[in-house]
């Protein structure tokens, strides 16, 4: 059913650090009512999915298009085990939308409140050695350019505007439909627990191997890491507990304590580290995957060669110890398989990612700009839709297809249409 096109109150990203008044806002009903909306408009466009990522992405002050109404599964192919999606499909709804088909998304992130093309505009990843992000998994998509052109790409035809589209940051057109690749369904036992970080980092890359999905969060000040684990399992599924200490919570709250007071973040994250208890359960991967998330931070990612992961996260954390930055939130370490998506920041290697957050009530860009500068010494690539202060000289200079991209994008969208200000300094060479 067709929405009203017309103006709108303000957008504002998950952290609230983004935030924009557009001056029309598109929800539209079908494909064809996307196409003669941006048949019959001019100026910027921007498109926005759950308005999850920390950076200027989506920020627009002209029209911004919402897949909202588009949403739910097309089709789905039994023997090659992929499905073709809305591309505004919430991740929360697509896990249990593939199970009755036998099918399960290969991996997943650490929530599912995302849009299926907003996961894919960034590379959105999950952990595991030989898994891919979503990108990585999509096998077609269909593009409808800001001229209004309808194209639908896969391997045999446009294979170029899928390379470039898998990944796109929204700035080809708008993507409206994608066929994914996802395997058998299946349950996930998750164990978690925690260890002093020396014995973290020293074995490692051995869970990693031993696990289909490693990942850890560590502690700056408490020397101690939690170790989260997940592996596919026939066990009967674990009943709901009753009740769950609300680690998001309790984040939150001595988050607000460790800003206003020196020194408490140290006996902060010691005391969250004791209260700690180890988690086991079991049930439906797309249920096991993601956690809550009720605590409101702001957060940089960068991509790095996965051989040089750990000893970046010494250099890390012993750089953050020795300032005198307050800060409660751990650094959070997974790996991501190689990918050949043109603008995926695991195009051609394995990479380990590390993340750090900082609570909202706190400034993020002391931290940030400590720590930036070590993820660059380590050849890092930033997460799209995280924090970051690379521009399209330096972006450039990471990506060995980005020549191919900018082409394709100039192709498909000659004026520009799609560009804010943060995609122009990202993807524009001076
Ligand atoms: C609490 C939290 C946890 C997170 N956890 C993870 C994690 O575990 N792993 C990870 O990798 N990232 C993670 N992220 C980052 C997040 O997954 C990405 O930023 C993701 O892109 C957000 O998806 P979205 O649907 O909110 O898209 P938005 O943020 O709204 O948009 C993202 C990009 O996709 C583009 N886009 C959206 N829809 C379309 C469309 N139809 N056609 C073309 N382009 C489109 C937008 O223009 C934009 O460039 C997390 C973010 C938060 C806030």
């Amino acid at each position: 059913m067709a929405e009203s096109v017309g103006n709108l109150a303000a957008w504002r990203n998950w952290s609230g650090s983004q935030q924009a008044v557009p001056g029309r806002w598109w929800r539209p009903g079908s494909e064809d009512e996307l196409v003669t909306l941006l048949r019959g408009s001019a100026g910027e466009v921007r498109v926005s999915g759950a308005g999850h990522s920390f950076s200027a992405l989506c920020k627009t002050s002209e029209s911004l298009v919402s897949l909202d109404h588009l949403s739910g599964l097309l089709s789905h192919d039994p023997e090659q085990l992929t499905a073709t999606v809305m591309a505004g499909t919430p991740l929360h709804e697509l896990g249990a939308l593939l199970w009755p088909l036998g099918q399960g998304l290969i991996n997943q992130g650490d929530i599912d409140a995302q849009s299926l093309a907003g996961a894919c505009g960034t590379s959105t990843h999950g952990t595991g050695l030989g898994l891919g992000s979503f990108s990585a998994q999509v096998r077609g998509l269909r593009l409808v350019t800001p001229g209004g052109e309808v194209i639908d790409a896969d391997s045999q035809s446009h294979p170029d505007i899928l390379r470039a589209g898998a990944t796109s940051l929204g700035a080809l057109g708008i993507v409206t439909r994608i066929t994914l690749q996802n395997r058998p369904r299946y349950q996930l036992a998750e164990r978690e627990y925690l260890l002093p970080l020396p014995e973290v980092l020293s074995r490692f890359e051995q869970l990693a191997r031993d696990n289909r999905h490693a990942e850890f969060w560590a502690f700056f000040r408490a020397d101690r890491a939690v170790v989260k684990l997940l592996n596919e399992s026939s066990e009967p599924p674990t009943p709901k507990p009753r009740f769950n200490l609300p680690v998001d919570k309790v984040l939150d709250i001595t988050s607000r304590i460790a800003h206003g007071v020196a020194g408490a973040d140290a006996w902060m994250q010691w005391l969250l580290t004791a209260l700690h208890s180890e988690v086991r359960r079991v049930g439906r991967s797309h249920e096991i995957f993601p956690s809550p998330r009720a605590s409101r931070f702001n957060e940089m990612e960068y991509e790095l060669p996965l051989e040089r992961g750990l000893e970046c996260v010494e250099e890390v954390m012993a750089t953050v110890k020795r300032s005198s930055l307050r800060t409660l939130f751990p650094l959070e370490y997974r790996t991501v398989a190689a990918d050949d998506v043109w603008l995926s920041p695991f195009y051609g290697r394995d990479s380990a990612s590390i993340s750090i957050h900082q609570h909202i009530c706190t400034d993020y860009r002391p931290l940030f700009n400590l720590v930036e500068p070590i993820f660059w010494k380590y050849g890092g690539r930033p997460h799209w839709g995280k924090l970051h202060s690379l521009d399209a000289r330096r972006l450039a200079e990471l990506y060995p297809r980005w020549d191919d991209a900018a082409r394709v994008r100039e192709r498909l969208d000659p004026q520009g249409r799609m560009l804010n200000a943060h995609l122009r300094t990202l993807l524009v060479l001076p």
